[in-house]
């Protein structure tokens, strides 16, 4: 009750795109018999959360922030929302992002941007005097920014994102929220709309790395739907409250050290590389050489993939369906052309011409070989006996709103996925977690990159930083 609640007084932020509130009572009062009977269904019965809205929930709208998807309503859970459901975890709507998850601000909906709670905060409305967050917020960070504010604004103990290129990653951070991107293949993706097949993967985000942790034992491992999920080795448990940092080596790559990081982000970083040098951990420069290609190499394949993934909102399946049946191909651009927003339609049409057959070798192919240089690069520096890699997030805190739509500006937020992307081009496990407040009274997060299925070792880490 508390949660919708919350969500009712923190609607200007327009976290949510819609609210379960029914099935939500529901399933927590069923919770709370199972609780008062002391048998619960394990750690997460009656916990309320929230899902980003490109993941399928069965017969509730699933829109991906899209015109395309206006009243579609999946017949199915995707496997991560059953398996919540399954442990008695309450559903309490789906979240705000950016279309088709394609953005880093949260901007680009077709319900409108999520505003950062962070916005109306003391420290930022104390620090930063002059703002007025209702003419002009603070953006949350994308594409899983609703999300991310439903967790800061309390209105949800857990939520699920997606992160394809950092999206649950940099709102997590912008929004002062511990966010994971578990390893590619560790949770499955049956039942999230896709964006880039082979990069998708659920991203949970939590105030703790503890309840982030409770909530990957329970969602991680394979699923017959989805043929790239894999078993975890371990079983669950709790992660360990003793950790000896003495026992790790921790990398910090040089090539992060980019144009554009802000000095209170690159100040938190180096305080803390100089914490854990002092608790004894072996901190090591490292070099990943090839980081500077990853944003156009990731770009070339995003769209590649885009193009091919949004040949299914044709007019006939699902979702929209334009008025104009001249001929079945004016029935598909004329739906695409009135459901997609104009960055979806770029990424298809870039798609398509990279894949043309003069240029596919050129781009498409390139782009697979520089995905490969770029997974040696970690792999190169993993088996140099680096533990852990820890990075900045994202290149500063916050953006006002008014600045991150600047057209002159939106090149330069592809810039800030300059951290999380090349993580998804490897597959890898990463997590962020918030270390402080930036002299403007904002959070900043630091990211810990791991090995690939040592998402535990890595959770680990991140709960010593926290
Ligand atoms: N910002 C990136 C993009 O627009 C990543 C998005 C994501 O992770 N879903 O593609």
């Amino acid at each position: 009750r508390k949660c919708l609640q919350r969500i009712k007084k923190t609607r200007h932020l327009n976290a949510y795109i819609s609210v379960t509130e029914e099935v939500a009572m529901k399933q927590a009062q069923e919770a709370d018999g199972r609780l008062l009977r002391g048998k619960p269904l394990g750690p997460l019965d009656g916990i309320p959360f929230s899902v980003k809205d490109n993941f399928c929930t069965e017969n509730v709208e699933t829109t991906c922030a899209s015109r395309m998807l206006r009243g579609y309503f999946p017949p199915f859970n995707a496997t991560v929302v059953q398996k919540l459901l399954d442990q008695g975890a309450v559903l309490v709507g789906k979240t705000n992002m950016d279309e088709f998850a394609m953005g880093s601000g949260s901007t680009d909906g077709a319900f409108g941007p999520v505003r950062n709670p962070w916005s109306y905060a003391a420290p930022y409305r104390t620090l930063s005097p002059g703002t007025d967050p209702d003419s002009d917020w603070l953006i949350t960070g994308g594409s899983s920014g609703g999300s991310a504010a439903a967790v800061a604004s309390l209105s949800s103990f857990l939520a699920l994102g997606s992160d394809t290129g950092g999206s649950t990653r940099n709102p997590g951070s912008l929004c002062g929220v511990v966010a994971l991107k578990p390893s590619y293949g560790l949770l499955s993706r049956h039942g999230l709309i896709p964006l880039v097949n082979s990069m998708d993967v659920p991203g949970i985000m939590s105030r703790s790395v503890d309840d982030v942790a409770i909530a990957l034992d329970v969602l991680q491992g394979r699923d017959v739907k989805d043929s790239t999920t894999i078993q975890p080795a371990d079983s669950p448990a709790p992660l360990p409250q003793e950790f000896d940092v003495r026992d790790i080596c921790v990398g910090v790559p040089k090539e992060y050290h980019a144009p554009g990081l802000s000095a209170d982000t690159l100040s938190q970083w180096t305080r803390v590389v100089a914490m854990f040098e002092r608790s004894g951990a072996q901190v090591r420069e490292v070099s990943l050489p090839h980081t500077q290609y990853s944003i156009v190499c990731y770009h070339v394949l995003c769209c590649c993939e885009v193009a091919s993934n949004m040949a299914r909102f044709d007019g006939l399946q699902y979702g929209h369906r334009s008025a104009v049946e001249s001929s079945t191909e004016e029935l598909y651009a004329t739906t695409r052309h009135e459901g997609f927003n104009d960055v979806v339609r770029r990424r298809v049409l870039s798609g398509n011409y990279f894949l043309l057959k003069q240029n596919y070798e050129r781009y498409f192919v390139k782009a697979q070989q520089i995905r490969r240089l770029i997974t040696e690069d970690f792999q190169r520096v993993f088996s140099s006996g680096v533990d852990v890699l820890l990075t900045p997030t994202t290149l500063s805190d916050a953006a006002a709103y008014s600045d991150f739509i600047r057209e002159d500006n939106r090149t330069r937020s592809a810039q800030d996925d300059i951290f999380t992307q090349p993580v998804n081009l490897a597959g890898l496990p990463a997590v962020t977690v918030p270390t402080s407040l930036s002299s403007r009274g904002l959070p900043i997060g630091l990211q810990l990159i791991g090995r690939h299925l040592q998402d535990r070792k890595l959770l680990a880490v991140a709960h010593w930083m926290e």
